[in-house]
């Protein structure tokens, strides 16, 4: 058994940023994770993260309760106001605590950091570095963590959260340098692990996207909040889904039909190609469906040849290669096939502003939890905003429990338990009957999302969508363990995770087939208007065992913005 007093799972940018804000208050901390935290996937973040900083010529009246009203209404209403107004109160002083970190912002001639426009923001306001600033972020946040010693444990799988008496005391994870299974007790965990874009087959996730952290606490009895709501970026490769960053359309790159067509003119008059991401990518999977595809095939084109080289060169000389190498075309003399593609999981663990959640002893921050502030739908450059902003108060709140002694300090309760349980589990997985493979049953998966879940929604397709889930379900119980022990046991990893994948997918599932409406990124061909009357409020899945989850409300927090109409 390990303890720290602070568990952090996750070292992308909500989990570094959270634990260095618990260590600089005094706590000891530890960082859990798959992956060396420099190659999480907030690594591949492009565009921008958004802050009200009022640098751009254009944006000189900006400030963070605009920002607020561009978050609530980018949502569709579905957003906590409070919530997207500290976010965006927090944002100014967060990206400046970047810079003060020595992140590389680009910058104007001036020297102040430089903004661009974004999807559905009334100004210009994303900060970038170049079309790397995830990248930039995360380094900068890994370099803080080494120079303040906190103690990481890469390459550990977590694979179970240590529940004792209602209150979370730990984790069990899996070594998968040198194998088996330890406990990690402290009396505050942090849930930071990212988002669950793998329980899709065409996404712009990393392939350690999987929601398992969100499968963890929702297993322990934490809800699920808002789970329908999965973002299709407009603009991913044709072939790979490798993601163009919304940064082409902020400097300005165009979208074109067959006939050479800007067609966002007739979705967004106003917005065009700067739309929020919703109804951009209803914009194009329109244009395909009606057979308006680039020579009538399912893509469109992201057209940047009138930005030139020099300008690609300094703002978008990532996107540029990833189009040369995995589409094999260049932006600079020639459109990219561009298709929309599953990106981002609005929903989430349920937590409060502080990233507590239900459960004592247990936060999330990042995308695997659910503030709420992206509601129905994210604006861009709000989501690296999340992890910085959300992962600074979850630390701070973390600490605050702790050294304020609100859970009892050290080792308690059945140590070795939890680890013991975890060994029986996978030795029972191992000597099932094996009539099924897992690696088919995730394929499947991944494909019923995509086909049934995915941009336009019917009764009638969710429904036989929600049929294959269960009855995966049920077949994965058949999927024997080929390996149980050893080192980098990735059978054994992915077959735990594929459990959290289905009860995730289940989750999104279960609450868009109930959903009666179009909100944000739910549009349902047969229910087309959103309907404030009986929808404004939060969808919470419960864990219910081989049962699909049992589905609760909760109200909006409203009291800023009234209700509009979304048009742009
Ligand atoms: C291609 C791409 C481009 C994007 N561009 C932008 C952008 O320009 N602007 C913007 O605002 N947002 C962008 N986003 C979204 C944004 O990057 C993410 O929402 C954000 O970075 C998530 O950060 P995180 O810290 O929550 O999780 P992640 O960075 O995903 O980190 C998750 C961490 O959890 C660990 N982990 C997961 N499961 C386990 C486990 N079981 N055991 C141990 N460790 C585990 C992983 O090792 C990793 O360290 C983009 C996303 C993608 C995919």
């Amino acid at each position: 058994m390990i303890h720290h007093q602070l568990i952090v799972v996750g070292g992308g940018l909500a989990g570094l940023r959270a634990a260095i804000e618990a260590k600089d208050a005094g706590v000891d901390v530890a960082i859990l994770s798959q992956v060396h935290p420099g190659r999480s996937h907030s690594g591949a973040a492009q565009g921008g993260v958004n802050a009200a900083l009022a640098n751009h010529p254009e944006g000189h009246d900006d400030n963070p309760e605009k920002h607020a009203f561009d978050t609530v209404k980018g949502s569709d209403y579905l957003a906590d106001q409070h919530a997207a107004l500290q976010m965006t109160t927090d944002a100014v002083p967060a990206i400046y605590e970047l810079e003060h970190m020595g992140c590389p912002f680009s910058r104007f001639d001036d020297g102040r950091i430089a903004q661009r426009p974004f999807g559905g923001a009334g100004y210009p306001r994303t900060c970038y570095g170049a079309d790397k600033t995830g990248q930039y972020m995360l380094h900068t946040l890994v370099e803080q963590a080494y120079k303040r010693h906190i103690t990481m444990y890469i390459e550990w799988f977590v694979c179970r959260l240590i529940v004792e008496d209602g209150v979370c005391r730990g984790v069990v994870a899996y070594s998968m340098t040198k194998g088996g299974f330890e406990e990690f007790r402290g009396e505050a965990v942090i849930i930071a692990t990212g988002g669950a874009g793998r329980t899709y087959s065409t996404t712009t996730n990393a392939i350690i996207s999987t929601g398992g952290g969100a499968a963890m606490a929702y297993h322990a009895g934490v809800p699920l909040k808002d789970m329908e709501f999965v973002q299709f970026h407009p603009t991913t490769l044709y072939t790979t889904h490798i993601l163009m960053t919304e940064g082409c359309r902020g400097e300005g790159g165009y979208l074109l039909n067959r006939d050479g067509e800007r067609f966002m003119a007739k979705y967004a008059p106003k917005a065009m190609e700067l739309a929020p991401r919703d109804i951009t990518a209803r914009a194009i999977q329109t244009e395909i469906d009606e057979g308006r595809g680039i020579d009538g095939k399912a893509y469109v084109y992201l057209d940047l040849r009138h930005l030139g080289a020099e300008k690609l060169a300094e703002r978008l000389p990532g996107t540029r290669d990833l189009a040369i190498h995995f589409e094999g075309v260049d932006p600079v003399y020639e459109p990219i096939p561009i298709v929309p593609g599953q990106h981002y999981t609005m929903g989430g663990i349920d937590t409060d502003v502080d990233g507590r959640t239900s459960m004592p002893g247990l936060l999330a921050a990042g995308e695997c939890a659910c503030v709420s502030v992206h509601g129905a739908n994210r604006l861009g450059g709000n989501s690296l905003l999340e992890t910085i902003v959300f992962g600074r108060r979850a630390g701070t709140a973390a600490a605050r429990d702790i050294l304020g002694h609100e859970r009892s300090s050290g080792p308690d309760g059945n140590v070795g338990a939890a680890a013991a349980a975890v060994e029986a589990y996978v030795d029972d997985l191992a000597s099932r009957e094996g009539t099924e493979d897992a690696y088919a049953v995730r394929e499947e998966m991944t494909e019923v999302m995509r086909a049934h879940f995915g941009i336009f929604r019917d009764e009638a397709t969710m429904k036989a969508g929600l049929d294959k889930l269960v009855a995966l379900k049920a077949r994965l119980k058949k999927a024997k363990l080929r390996h149980t022990g050893g080192v980098w046991n990735l059978d054994m990893i992915r077959t735990m995770e594929l459990e959290g994948m289905l009860d995730v997918a289940l989750a999104i599932a279960s609450g868009a087939l109930v959903r009666t409406e179009s909100r944000g990124s739910h549009a349902r061909t047969d229910w087309d208007k959103r309907d404030d009357e009986r929808w404004l409020r939060h969808t919470l899945a419960c864990y219910e065992g081989d049962d699909p989850p049992k589905l609760d409300y909760t109200p909006v927090d409203m009291g800023l913005f009234e209700p509009q109409e979304r048009k742009y």
